[in-house]
C-alpha cells in the first residue's frame, strides 16, 4: 500500500486521545481529537490546519488552550469540526482570557458544527478580540466534512449519550505516470502531467481536453489529448490509504451499523477499547466499547490493521492484557468471518 499519510497516536494507551496525521506534500497536518497535545513539538502543532473533534468531553478537548498558546502568532487559520455544541465551548474558552494586546496577531478560528443534515459555522478572530461571529445560514450536510483533491474526511454520528463523531480519512487514488509508455507515444514529461492528474482527481469527463506543449529542435509543438485516452494509456492507478478513527461509543446495533458504513476496508482502524470484556456492563453504562467489541468491529469492517487507544486509566496496571484481548478478538473474528 502506497500512502502519503504519516499518522501516529500522540499519547500512550491511557493518554487523552489525539491522532496526528501529517500530510507531507504540503507541510500540513490534521488532528483527530484535541486531547493532550503537550507532547507535540511547536513545529508539529503549527502545521495543524483542521481538527476533527469527536465530542467535547474534557479528555477530547483539553488540548485547546495549549494549542491556542502556540498558534496565537500564526498567520493562517485553524478549523475545528465537531458535533453540535462546540461553538459555545470554544466561545467559553476564549472568553476566559483578556485579549487587549494582541492586535498584531491574525489567528482566526473557524468552528463548524455538524447536525444530521446541515452545518453551522462561527468564526473567532484575534484582531476582533476573538468575539464570536456567527456565519448566517446553514450549509447542507451529507456526511462529507472536508473534500480536497488529495483526500477527504467523512463522518458518522454515534451515540455516546451525547452525539459523538467517528471519522474516515480517505486518500485519493495514487496516479503514477508510466514513463516508458509516455516515451513510446512520443509525449514529453512536463507540467501538463499535473494538469492531467488534477483532471482525473476532479473526475472530469473522458473527452475533456489536456494541452500538451513542448519544444523540439527549436520548434514549439502542441497537441490536445482527451483525458480518457491519456488515463488509459499512460496512467497507472493505485488505491490510496483509508484511516478510520472511532472513539467513545456504546455497543448498540445502530452504532455498529453506522461504524461499518464508514469503516469498510480501512487500512488502519483506530478504535477505543476502554474496558476489558469482563467489565462489559461498566462499559455499557458509560457508553464506551470493550476490547472484544472493538476487535469484532475492526474484523467486521475487514480492516487490514487494528490499533487500540483510550483505555480507561483504571486498568493502567493491565494495559498489555487489554490490548491482547482486543487483538485476539480481532484475529478470531477475522478468521471466523463473524460479524460483530
Ligand atoms: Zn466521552
Ligand atoms: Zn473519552
Amino acid at each position: 500500500m502506497v500512502s502519503s499519510f504519516r499518522a501516529h497516536l500522540v499519547n500512550d494507551l491511557f493518554g487523552d486521545p489525539a491522532l496526528y496525521v501529517a500530510l507531507p506534500w504540503e507541510r500540513r497536518a490534521l488532528l483527530f481529537d484535541l486531547g493532550d497535545v503537550s507532547r507535540l513539538s511547536a513545529g508539529r502543532l503549527l502545521k495543524i490546519s483542521d481538527i476533527f473533534v469527536s465530542h467535547a468531553h474534557v479528555d477530547h478537548f483539553i488540548g485547546f488552550d495549549h494549542l491556542l498558546r502556540v498558534l496565537l502568532g500564526r498567520p493562517n487559520g485553524l478549523r475545528l469540526l465537531s458535533p453540535p455544541g462546540l461553538i459555545d465551548h470554544v466561545e467559553g474558552k476564549l472568553r476566559g482570557y483578556a485579549w487587549n494586546l494582541v492586535d498584531q496577531y491574525s489567528l482566526s478560528i473557524e468552528v463548524r458544527e455538524v447536525f444530521p443534515d446541515h452545518v453551522r459555522t462561527a468564526r473567532f478572530s484575534c484582531p476582533h478580540g476573538f468575539r464570536r461571529e456567527d456565519v448566517p445560514g446553514h450549509a447542507p450536510f451529507d456526511g462529507m466534512l472536508l473534500q480536497e483533491s488529495q483526500f477527504q474526511v467523512r463522518c458518522v454520528m454515534l451515540d455516546h449519550r451525547i452525539p459523538c463523531l467517528a471519522f474516515a480519512l480517505e486518500e485519493s487514488a495514487h496516479l503514477n505516470i508510466d514513463k516508458v509508455r509516455l516515451e513510446a507515444l512520443g509525449l514529453p514529461v512536463g507540467p501538463w502531467l499535473m494538469d492531467l492528474k488534477r483532471a482525473i482527481h476532479a473526475g472530469l469527463p473522458d473527452d475533456h481536453s489536456i494541452r500538451v506543449a513542448w519544444s523540439r529542435d527549436g520548434q514549439r509543438e502542441e497537441r490536445h489529448w482527451p483525458v480518457g485516452t491519456l488515463r488509459s494509456e499512460v496512467v497507472r492507478i493505485s488505491p490510496g490509504q483509508k484511516l478510520v478513527y472511532i472513539t467513545d461509543a456504546v455497543d448498540s446495533p445502530d452504532n455498529r451499523r453506522r461504524i461499518l458504513s464508514l469503516a469498510r476496508r480501512a487500512d488502519v482502524f483506530y478504535c477505543e477499547a476502554g474496558y476489558p470484556e469482563r467489565d462489559m456492563e461498566r462499559a455499557r453504562s458509560r457508553y464506551h466499547l470493550t476490547t472484544v467489541q472493538a476487535g469484532r468491529l475492526a474484523a467486521a469492517a475487514e480492516a487490514r490493521r487494528f490499533a487500540v487507544f483510550h483505555l480507561s486509566p483504571k486498568y493502567r496496571d493491565c494495559g498489555a492484557a487489554l490490548v491482547s484481548e482486543a487483538m485476539a478478538a480481532f484475529s478470531e473474528a477475522r478468521s471466523a468471518g463473524h460479524s460483530p
